[in-house]
């Protein structure tokens, strides 16, 4: 028999590391935008595995495709050809800055990556001692570069040493973005829509002093997309909808449609600055990760798909505005955080969703995020706004 949820605690509390606080549900089974666990109940799901889930769960054609590829080749290294890591650089970059690419495993090293490139690029102008400029509170991963860039994280005295050459601004401070890029200046890394700390769109205004900023010193301006990218905003790439073009984006997340796999895309000129050696990964592009990807794609860069992103984020973004509670709603497309008064007590109004049977999260005290699959429909949409709607009605 398999274990039940205590049991399975019992396991966690022995065998892995602490994390993790994890809400008490084993989920065995997952279709569209529904999840079940394991004593057969059903949820709606509006987190999607945090945004990676976007096809919805087990979308039968990403399922086909790994595993007709995992039938047929799974590995082979980045020392050999497959076609569908080829294919999926190839539709990656056109579909964005026309540069190259780069794989990775996950989003952190998708980022690692774009750290290099900066770097080394920042060394062929002469720049000894590199600097990448983040905003105070994005979110760019858990290894040490990605880290050293997510200033919350990298205060952690008990971490360190930080990797040295980063340094960070008050968010959306586009004049102190502008004083802080100078001669020494390889990089801003910012995200367009801030994720974790609770779905924070930066300014036009702001995006577009820092395309300024790196135009006038020469530094390069990446965007990391790994939440905001493939669809989630109602554009494949969240930069679309604003006045900048980046010089890199990375992606991961939603990529694979629940298969790990990340992407750091470049522009023509960036795309020349990694040669042999700079960089690799043994698992990185695999044909099964790429078979997926290219699925996903298939399925999300398309004009439906991205307008009914629009729509039904509109639709969700209306019905939470309309709600007691609710104090201000952010984001953009499906990728978005409601703001709740001040005296209701978020994390407890996220465990209470649970319980009803919706699955959100809550990133940032006061802030329900939603990232709903982007194949969510209108009468799930209605369901999760009426399900919000009584949690916090008891709750005030
Ligand atoms: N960058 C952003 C904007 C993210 O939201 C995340 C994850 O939440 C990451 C980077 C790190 O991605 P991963 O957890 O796949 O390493």
């Amino acid at each position: 028999m398999s274990p039940d949820l205590a049991q399975l605690q019992g396991l966690e509390e022995r065998y892995l590391m602490r994390t993790y606080k994890r809400a008490p549900v084993e989920f065995v089974r997952g279709e569209g935008a529904s999840l079940w666990d394991a004593d057969g109940r059903e949820y709606l799901d509006f987190l999607a595995g945090i945004s990676v889930c976007s096809v919805g769960h087990c979308h039968p054609d990403v399922v086909a495709a790994v595993r007709d590829q995992f039938g047929r080749l799974a590995h082979v290294s980045n020392l050999f050809y497959t076609e569908p890591m080829v294919r999926l650089a190839e539709r990656l970059a056109e579909s964005s800055l026309g540069g190259r690419v780069f794989f990775a495993n996950s989003g952190t090293e998708a980022n690692e990556c774009a750290i290099k490139v900066a770097r080394k690029h920042a060394h062929g102008r002469g720049i000894a001692e590199p600097e990448i400029v983040s905003f105070e509170s994005d979110f760019h991963g858990r290894t040490y570069g990605s880290l050293a860039a997510t200033p919350g994280l990298a205060a952690s005295e008990t971490l360190g040493p930080m990797l040295p050459g980063f340094r960070s601004v008050p968010f959306d401070d586009a004049g102190a973005l502008r004083e802080a890029v100078g001669a020494n200046t390889a990089a801003v890394l910012i995200e367009p829509i801030q994720g974790e700390s609770g779905i924070h769109p930066l300014g036009d205004e702001t995006l577009a002093a820092a395309r300024e900023a790196c135009d006038e010193t020469g530094a390069l301006l990446i965007l990391d997309e790994i939440q905001t990218g493939i669809g989630r905003t109602g554009s494949l790439w969240a930069y679309e909808q604003t006045p900048v073009r980046p010089d890199l984006i990375t992606a991961a997340k939603a990529l694979g449609g629940g298969y790990p796999i990340g992407a750091c895309i470049t522009s023509a000129e960036a795309g020349e600055v990694l040669e042999p050696g700079d960089h690799g990964s043994t698992f990185a592009g695999g044909a099964v990760a790429a078979a997926a990807a290219l699925a996903v794609l298939e399925i999300v860069d398309t004009p439906e798909l991205l307008r009914g992103v629009r729509e039904q984020g509109a639709a969700l973004r209306a019905g939470l505005e309309a709600l007691d509670g609710v104090e201000e709603v952010r984001g953009r497309g499906l990728m978005i955080g409601a703001g709740l008064a001040e005296d209701i007590d978020a994390a407890a109004v996220g465990a209470d969703l649970l319980q009803r049977g919706l699955v959100v999260n809550v990133p940032a005290p006061r802030t329900l995020r939603l990232l709903p699959p982007l194949v969510v429909d209108a009468e799930q949409i209605e369901r999760a706004v009426a399900l919000i709607g009584e949690s916090l009605h008891d709750a005030l």
